[in-house]
């Protein structure tokens, strides 16, 4: 993984460069962000990064000897350690250890850097078992460690997720923070930085990585998930900085949330019930997730819509054929329709979570909006 396979962060980027630059690397970083941030894929750019034979201005060059072999993630010099639990294959708790699973994340990593440990437990096979960092891996831990590189200038380990450590596991890890081989790098990648024993905490260097910018995630869906522009913006719009939702949203629903809440706002403005039958029988056809979407896209674009009628235009990130159409809608909506609009879209979400009948929900709701609408 290079830098530059990731899209933004270029002030996080930018410091750890710096930070090999100037020969400051702390043996133990603690690279904390939320599911779908780029804090994994980072930190295995900086592990390329730092032993690479032949570093570029700001990048590992991906050509020398080293970065042939991370460029594959076989580096004998890479280790890695994350949650797994028994699957159909590995029937054993003791043999259900991250080296046994090896394979399938080396995939699993490559296909997808930011995903999620539910996606990773369906990848290798876990389905929906708890996953934690196995007390086993303690030993693996300080075997791994306590070897000669083989080739490299510092033996590094990751470990994904450590907030999902079993005791045994930490305290390995506590006694080589407290007196750590020469040449190594801990590079801890958690989701959740509050979690953290403080005493690991008080160990490693915390490198903050912050949520991607939706033109970031965009940019990122387009170049790197060969999703269309306009489809990208829109996921981007919806996933909050996390790229792998994005990516979630972008591939399972087309780009019709757009188009589906113009046409009916369109008919509930035109009391069109012939039509909002149509859009309700549409609605009704589609999935739990996609009525969700839909709902959840509706309401942004009506929060947007409140934005705009305060002047809030810098604040509206929306792609410009939408921002028309919130212009337009915001001018239609009195601040007391809006306000109603927004609780009853809240409503209908809380209701379609609870199995509501899909198609009274949206009729009730077209109804109550076509009102406001008046
Ligand atoms: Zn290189």
């Amino acid at each position: 993984m290079l830098f530059s396979d990731i899209i933004g962060l270029d002030d996080i980027k930018q410091m750890l460069i710096q930070a090999v630059k100037s020969e400051h690397i702390a043996h133990a970083q603690l690279f904390a962000g939320a599911e779908g941030y780029g804090h994994l894929a980072l930190a295995l750019a900086y592990a390329q990064y730092v032993n690479c034979t032949n570093k570029q201005e700001d990048d590992a060059c991906g050509k020398c000897p080293s970065c042939m072999q991370y460029n594959k993630l076989v580096h004998p010099d890479l280790h890695f350690i994350f949650p797994t639990a028994t699957t159909k294959k590995v029937t054993s708790p003791e043999d259900a250890v991250s080296q046994v699973f090896l394979p399938e994340w080396r995939e699993f990593l490559t296909k997808n850097p930011y995903s999620s440990l539910p996606d990773w437990a369906i990848f290798f096979g876990a389905e929906n078992k708890l996953c934690n960092i196995s007390r086993n891996e303690s030993r693996n831990i300080v075997k791994a460690l306590s070897m000669k590189a083989f080739m490299a200038k510092y033996k590094v380990m990751i470990i994904w997720l450590p907030e999902l450590m079993r005791t045994e596991a930490s305290n390995a890890i506590l006694k080589i923070l407290e007196e750590p081989p020469q040449k190594t790098l801990f590079l801890l990648v958690t989701n959740a930085r509050e979690q953290i024993l403080p005493t690991i905490l008080s160990r490693s260097q915390v490198v903050n990585v912050r949520p991607f910018t939706d033109d970031e995630i965009t940019q990122a869906l387009v170049q790197n998930f060969e999703i269309p522009q306009a489809q990208a913006q829109n996921a981007a719009f919806l996933a909050e900085g996390n790229l792998n939702e994005a990516l979630k949203i972008a591939q399972n629903v087309d780009d019709v949330y757009t188009d589906f809440f113009k046409s009916w706002m369109r008919f509930c403005f035109k009391t069109d019930y012939q039509e909002l039958a149509n859009l309700m029988e549409q609605f009704a056809e589609k999935g739990k997730e996609a009525q969700k979407n839909i709902l959840l896209y509706s309401l942004k674009i009506v929060r947007e819509s409140m934005l705009a009628k305060f002047g809030g235009e810098s604040l509206l990130r929306l792609p410009d054929e939408t921002l028309e159409f919130v212009r337009n809608f915001s001018k239609v909506l009195s601040e007391n329709a809006i306000e109603k609009t927004i609780t009853l879209l809240n409503d209908a979400l809380h209701h379609i979570e609870r199995n509501a009948n899909p198609k009274m929900l949206f009729l009730n709701l077209s109804v109550n909006i076509a009102i406001l609408l008046r």
